[in-house]
């Protein structure tokens, strides 16, 4: 096991009197909201372990105030090389199944250590990792489930079998734009799906999820009642079976471990220098998470959209994010781009990004809208041009959208005319102003929920309280 002597010590040093374990599932947007969960819970006085996989492995030297152990995964190198979600969680759990590894792993983390280690209360898991779940319940350790997309995602999760039942899904093109009113205000074109992903491997990750979710001992979700007051009620109503149902979100806010600490890409932070030499609000920061991906094609319109829209931007171009390229994407942008955009704009590899939308001169994001980057925008009242991609990024969209009025969708085929267009609204006077307004609003809303007695504060109260209850 790795980790200082004092790894787990509470702050101030004193030796925590409990502890927990946390299991994230190893990609970006899912391993940053687990990490924040174990800074808050550290910080209330829970020494925490993380257990991780091999594949995609922490680096416990980034967080010394927790103790590190390794789980042989065994996600064949094939699949992992691959690269798809899907298959990969699909692998993950197989092969865990399959090996006496995570019991094992979860039985030595559980027990008290001669060194004064209290025993662990319970096992924080992501909803996908149901083959630890699994294993901690064989061993009698209770599990919640974090839950690191919105209440209305997990809404939708848990609805699957019934809005295949009704024909919801898989979505029909004519049906794209009817109402579903079981789970409002979702469309069929808002619903979970992806049309990179076999849709039968989607329904299958999801109905292992969902057993998850209602087979544990209690629920987190990184969200906040400013956000989604309606969706957590009905959740709660559905899930009343459970002792706990919390929106104790957005983390990121809530604990003081920053997001870059759990990076798997290390962010260049010499962006945040040329941010302080911008004025404010006048830069739109470019990101599409950690998965989205691009033709070669898309791309050049990208950047000839933000060449051409004359405002300062931040672009995020991941080695990986070209389709089909094995060179680094950024290697793939277009002739002529570098000097057009000289002294205006900057684009990296992985930025820091919780920083970046926190800085003054950033005044518009453009972002495929998964739930972290979703929860990041609104907790700093940054306005957004939606460009989802797969998954949840619809329905977020919808709620981006529709429900706050924070941002709009850019949709269609991406065409730099029509990407300049979106920029200039987004970052310009009038309609952008009006977002911008809604978003400073939205954002103090939530700030609302982050204080000592606000929402989130007291869902946090609630579960450290549950914790040492078990
Ligand atoms: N992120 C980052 N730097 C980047 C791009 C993304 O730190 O350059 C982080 C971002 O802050 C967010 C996570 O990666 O916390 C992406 O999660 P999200 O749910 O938005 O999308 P996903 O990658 O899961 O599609």
């Amino acid at each position: 096991m790795a980790g200082a002597q004092e790894a787990g010590d509470a702050p101030g040093h004193q030796p925590c009197a409990r502890r927990v374990l946390v299991f994230p599932l190893p990609f970006q947007g899912h391993i940053d909201p687990m990490l924040h969960l174990a800074g808050v819970l550290h910080a209330r006085g829970l020494a925490v372990t993380v257990l991780h996989t091999r594949f995609n492995a922490l680096d416990p030297a980034r967080h010394p105030e927790f103790q590190f152990v390794a789980v042989p995964d065994g996600t064949p190198a094939d699949v992992a090389a691959m690269g798809r979600i899907i298959d990969i969680i699909l692998a993950m759990n197989a092969a865990m199944e399959a090996s006496p590894a995570v019991g094992e792993a979860l039985r030595a983390s559980a027990v008290a250590g001669q060194d004064g280690r209290p025993r662990a209360s319970c096992l924080f898991v992501d909803a996908n990792l149901l083959a630890v779940h699994r294993a901690a319940r064989a061993l009698g350790l209770p599990t919640l489930v974090l839950r690191t997309g919105s209440a209305a995602c997990l809404g939708c999760f848990l609805a699957y079998p019934m809005l295949h039942e009704k024909g919801y899904l898989p979505p029909q093109e004519s049906q794209l734009c009817t109402p579903v009113p079981e789970l409002p205000p979702l469309r069929v074109k808002d619903l979970i799906y992806s049309k990179h992903s076999d849709h039968e491997l989607m329904r299958k990750v999801l109905a292992r999820g969902s057993e998850t979710v209602r087979d544990c001992s209690g629920v987190v979700i990184n969200t906040a009642e400013a956000l989604e007051a309606a969706e957590l009620g009905r959740l709660r109503d559905e899930l009343v079976h459970l002792p706990v149902v919390l929106a104790a979100g957005p983390l990121h806010k809530l604990s003081s471990s920053r997001g870059a600490g759990s990076s798997l890409l290390a962010p260049d932070h010499s962006c945040i220098e040329w941010l302080d030499a911008q004025r404010p609000g006048s830069v739109l920061y470019v990101s599409f998470g950690s998965l989205a991906a691009m033709d070669s094609s898309e791309l050049r319109e990208v950047a000839w959209g933000l060449a051409e829209c004359g405002h300062p931007f931040l672009w995020v171009v991941r080695p990986n994010m070209v389709r089909g390229c094995d060179v680094d994407s950024a290697r793939q942008l277009p002739d002529g781009f570098e000097d057009a955009v000289k002294g205006r704009g900057v684009v990296v590899r992985w930025a820091p990004q919780q920083e970046v939308l926190a800085h003054r001169a950033v005044g518009g994001f453009w972002s495929h809208c998964g739930w972290n980057s979703t929860l990041e925008a609104v907790s700093e009242g940054v306005p957004m041009i939606c460009r989802p991609d797969a998954v949840d990024q619809m329905m977020n969209t919808r709620y981006l959208q529709d429900v706050w009025g924070v941002g709009f969708e850019l949709q269609g085929e991406l065409e730099r005319g029509k990407i300049k267009d979106a920029v200039r609204k987004l970052m310009g006077e009038r309609e952008g102003a009006e977002m911008r307004r809604a978003a400073q609003e939205l954002c103090a809303k939530l700030a609302g929920c982050l204080e000592s007695t606000g929402s989130s504060q007291v869902a946090i109260d609630k579960l450290v309280s549950y914790i040492l209850s078990l």
